[in-house]
């Protein structure tokens, strides 16, 4: 494995052991909590600043930081099934629904009057108490069934709530310009050998994005891997402004 897959990967396997102490600031439902006291809690400042971020790191966050990525990698060594990215649409049944719920919330207590990035929390940790702890499991167990059963980084796919914040943040820094962390191309130099492809995390076709010139894709998570494993560096990172 490249060193540079290496520290990914090591990063978000500290990130995922860490998940029991800071699951509470990427949790869907406490923002949703927090919006019914009128509160702006820690989970609704991280997916503000994830949002952000994605003007400048596209969804570098999913493979490099993200606590849910290190286990679902992990899965990777028991069941490497692709994933079908035809469906992708199925995140939104979950995530309009849910930014609609906050949003109501918020509109019945008249809005937000208060910042609380601690929220819930004790001392800033989470897991408070055994319930905490339950959903903990069922989150890290859905997880892994998914993983197993659907396949690589199921989650990222079909059930992750953070993603369209990234996803929305990329498009609108792509109909601006903006300079970016991207991937970039020289496609004369490819020579078919698919390993690209068959190594994406996101199940990407890679190797045909490379032949159509059209690398700019927003399930790509800028792991690098496809960088790390071309033979031919026919793929880099680049910052830069769009084509
Ligand atoms: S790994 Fe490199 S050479 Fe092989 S198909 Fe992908 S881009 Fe082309
Ligand atoms: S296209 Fe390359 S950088 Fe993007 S997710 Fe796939 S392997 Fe990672």
């Amino acid at each position: 494995m490249p060193k540079r897959q290496k520290i990914r990967r090591g990063i978000i396997l500290v990130t995922f052991l860490l998940l029991p102490a800071i699951f509470y600031y990427f949790s869907p439902y406490l923002i949703i909590m927090g919006a019914s006291e009128g509160v702006i809690s820690g989970s609704f400042i991280m997916f503000g600043i994830l949002f952000l971020s994605a003007f400048f790191l596209g969804r570098g966050f999913c493979a490099w930081v993200c606590p849910v990525a290190g286990i679902q990698e992990a899965s990777f060594l028991a069941r490497d099934r692709k994933v079908n990215n035809k469906y992708n649409w199925i995140r939104y049944l979950i995530w309009v629904p849910w930014i609609t719920i906050i949003i109501y919330m918020a509109g019945t207590t008249g809005g937000f009057k208060k910042v609380d990035f601690f929220y819930q929390t004790v001392f800033g940790f989470s897991m408070p108490n055994v319930y905490a702890l339950f959903i903990y499991l069922i989150v890290v167990i859905t997880t892994i069934i998914l993983s197993f059963s659907v396949g690589k980084r199921a989650l990222c796919h079909y059930g992750c709530w953070m993603s369209p914040f990234m996803i929305g943040g990329r498009k609108l820094r792509n109909i601006f310009k903006w300079p970016s962390l991207r991937l970039r191309v020289e496609r004369d130099k490819c020579i078919d050998c698919k390993t690209c492809t068959k190594n994406c995390p996101m199940s990407l076709d890679v190797n045909g994005m490379v032949k159509n010139n059209k690398i700019e894709n927003p399930e790509c998570i800028l792991c690098g891997t496809c960088i790390d494993l071309c033979k031919k560096e026919v793929i880099r990172y680049s910052f830069s402004k769009g084509l």
